[in-house]
C-alpha cells in the first residue's frame, strides 16, 4: 500500500458496546423501536407499520417463517462516485478490481439513483428511505448572522442502523465526511461512530475502522466479533474534490503528471477550480478525469486491504453504492449539487452474499438507493416501516422473478433545494423528466434515456402528452409529499469551521 495505512493505530481497547447488546432486554429495544415507529407514522400520517396486533412482528416476522439473516452487514458508501467510472459497470479502465471481482459473484443494479446530487440529502434518504423534502435535510450550511448553521436529521426516523440494531447487530459507523458527523444526527443507531469532523482518506478511514472494532470487542476482536452479527457502514470520500494524487495511484492513472504543472487542476477545490478554469476544455476534461480515475483506484485498493483485514467470507452481506455522481464538463459544468442530470445521480450499487443472492447477475430495472433501506431490512430480518418510500429489491433477486412483469413500472423521483435551483426529477421506464422551478418560471424538460443515456436531446417538443402526463405524475406525487423541517444546528468548533472553510462550504 502506498501511503498511511494504519493498522496498528486502533485505539484501547474495551466492549462497551457489545456489553451493551448482550445485556440490554430485547424488549425494552423493542418498545422503544415501537413508539419510534408510531411517533414517525403520525408524523407521516401513516397507519402505524401494521396495527396493534401485529406488535409482534416488531420480533417475528409476521406470518412467515424468517429467512436466515446475514452473519454480518457491510454498506460502503463512496462520497461522489458516478456509476459509469466504476470498471464492474463497463468502465474501460480498471478503476475497482476489487469490487469487480465481488460483482462477479453478485448482484449488479445498472441503474442505480441517488435522489439528490450532494451528500446531505442522499445519504439522509439512503438511512431512512424517505425522500429529502421528508426529512428536511436538504441544505448545507446555513448563515446566520455570523452563525453557521446545518440541519440535522431529525430523531423522528427509524434509521437503518437503529433496524439493524433491533435486528441484534452491533452497529459501527464510520463515515468520512463532515456532514455525516454524529451531532448532525447521522450517528443514529451505532453502538460505535467516527462522528468527529473531518474529510478522512482512504488510509484514515480504514485505521478508524480498525479502532472501533478493538473498541466494540476487544484486543481479540478477530475472534471476539465472529460471537456476534456485525452491521459496519463505511463511507469513503477519496473521489470528492479537490482531487488530490497519490502514488502509486496517480502514477498509473496519470503518467504525465506534475506536481508544478501551473495547468493541473489537482489540489484545487471546486470554487477555486472552476475560478482558475472558466473554460471547460477537453483537455482540462481529460487532466480531471484522470485524477479521479486514480482516486477511485485508490479506494478500491483501500477497500479490498480493509475487507481482507476484517476477514469477511460469503457469510457477509455486503452492499456498496454511493451519494450521488459528479459532473465532468457535462453541459459545461463540474462537480455536483447543481442538477439532477445523469452524470450527478447515476451511481454504482451492487450487493454481494454468496449464501443467499444470485452470482453474476445484473438488473438494469431502475431502482434507488432509498431501496437499501428496505432491502437491508427484510435481509435482516427487521420490520419495515410503512413510511419506507423506497422498495425492497429481494424479489428482484429471486429464482423466477420475470423483470419484464414488473420492469419499469415503478417511477423513481429526484429532487433539489434552495439555494440550487428547486427542481423535481421523475424516471418513468426509459423517460426522464426534470422540472426546474426558476424565478423566470417553469423549465421542462423530457428526455428519453434508451436512446440519449447522457441526456444531450430535449424531446419535450416531440411529446407534448407523455410531457404532460409525466408533469402531472411528477407535481402530484410533490403535492402528496409528506414535509418536514430538519431542525438546525449551530456549529461552533474552530476546528470543525476550518474544515468547512477549507473545503469551500463555509465563507
Ligand atoms: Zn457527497
Amino acid at each position: 500500500m502506498g501511503d498511511d495505512w494504519g493498522r496498528d493505530e486502533a485505539g484501547e481497547a474495551g466492549c462497551s458496546g457489545c456489553e451493551r447488546r448482550l445485556n440490554a432486554s430485547h424488549s425494552d429495544h423493542a418498545r422503544l423501536l415501537l413508539s419510534r415507529f408510531v411517533a414517525m407514522s403520525a408524523f407521516l400520517g401513516v397507519r402505524p407499520i401494521v396495527g396493534a396486533a401485529c406488535i409482534a412482528l416488531l420480533i417475528a416476522a409476521c406470518g412467515r417463517e424468517p429467512a436466515p439473516a446475514p452473519a454480518n452487514v457491510v454498506l460502503v458508501t463512496v462520497d461522489t462516485l458516478r456509476a459509469d467510472r466504476v470498471s464492474f459497470d463497463r468502465y474501460a479502465l480498471p478503476t475497482t478490481p476489487f469490487l469487480a471481482s465481488l460483482a462477479e459473484e453478485g448482484v449488479v443494479f445498472e441503474q442505480a439513483y441517488a435522489p439528490s446530487s450532494w451528500t446531505p440529502p442522499s445519504m439522509a434518504s439512503l438511512f431512512t428511505s424517505v425522500y429529502p423534502t421528508t426529512h428536511g435535510v436538504t441544505s448545507g450550511g446555513i448563515r446566520d448572522g455570523a452563525a453557521h448553521r446545518q440541519p440535522v436529521l431529525g430523531e423522528r426516523f427509524v434509521t437503518l442502523a437503529e433496524l439493524a440494531r433491533e435486528a441484534g447487530y452491533l452497529t459501527i459507523g464510520v463515515p468520512a465526511n463532515r456532514h455525516l458527523s454524529e451531532e448532525l444526527g447521522f450517528g443514529q443507531g451505532f453502538d460505535h461512530y467516527y462522528g468527529e469532523a473531518g474529510f478522512l482518506k482512504a488510509s484514515e478511514v480504514n485505521r478508524e475502522v480498525l479502532r472501533l472494532m478493538q473498541a466494540a470487542f476487544g484486543p481479540n476482536w478477530r475472534l471476539e466479533r465472529k460471537r456476534h452479527k456485525l452491521f459496519l457502514w463505511v463511507h469513503y470520500f477519496d473521489p470528492h474534490d479537490p482531487y488530490v494524487p497519490y502514488e502509486p495511484w496517480t502514477r498509473v492513472y496519470d503518467p504525465g503528471f506534475r506536481r508544478d504543472d501551473p495547468q493541473s487542476p489537482a489540489f484545487l477545490i471546486m470554487k477555486d477550480l472552476q475560478k482558475r478554469f472558466p473554460e471547460i476544455t477537453p483537455e482540462l476534461r481529460a487532466r480531471i478525469g484522470r485524477l479521479y480515475d486514480a482516486e477511485i483506484r485508490r479506494f478500491d485498493d483501500h477497500f479490498a486491504a480493509l475487507w481482507q483485514e476484517l476477514g469477511f467470507g460469503d457469510e457477509t452481506l455486503l452492499v456498496m453504492t454511493a451519494d450521488h455522481g459528479e459532473a465532468m464538463g457535462e453541459r459545461g459544468r463540474l462537480g455536483h449539487s447543481h442538477s439532477l442530470h445523469e452524470e450527478q445521480i447515476h451511481v454504482p450499487f451492487l450487493a454481494r452474499w454468496p449464501e443467499r443472492l444470485p452470482r453474476g447477475l445484473r438488473i438494469d430495472e431502475p431502482v434507488g438507493i432509498l431501496d437499501v433501506y428496505p432491502t437491508l431490512a427484510e435481509l435482516m430480518g427487521a420490520p419495515i416501516p410503512e413510511s419506507a418510500r423506497g422498495r425492497s429489491l429481494v424479489p428482484l433477486f429471486e429464482e423466477g422473478f420475470d423483470p419484464s412483469a414488473q420492469a419499469r413500472t415503478v417511477p423513481l423521483y429526484y429532487e433539489l433545494h434552495r439555494p440550487r435551483t428547486p427542481t423535481t426529477g421523475l424516471r418513468s421506464g426509459r423517460w426522464k423528466l426534470l422540472v426546474e422551478r426558476r424565478k423566470r418560471g417553469e423549465r421542462r424538460q423530457l428526455f428519453d434515456l434508451e436512446a440519449d443515456r447522457g441526456e444531450l436531446r430535449d424531446v419535450s417538443a416531440e411529446h407534448p402528452e407523455l410531457l404532460e402526463r409525466l408533469t402531472a405524475q411528477a407535481e402530484a406525487w410533490r403535492e402528496a409529499l409528506e414535509r418536514g423541517e430538519a431542525e438546525t444546528r449551530e456549529l461552533t468548533d474552530p476546528e470543525t469551521l476550518e474544515q468547512l472553510r477549507a473545503m469551500g462550504y463555509v465563507e
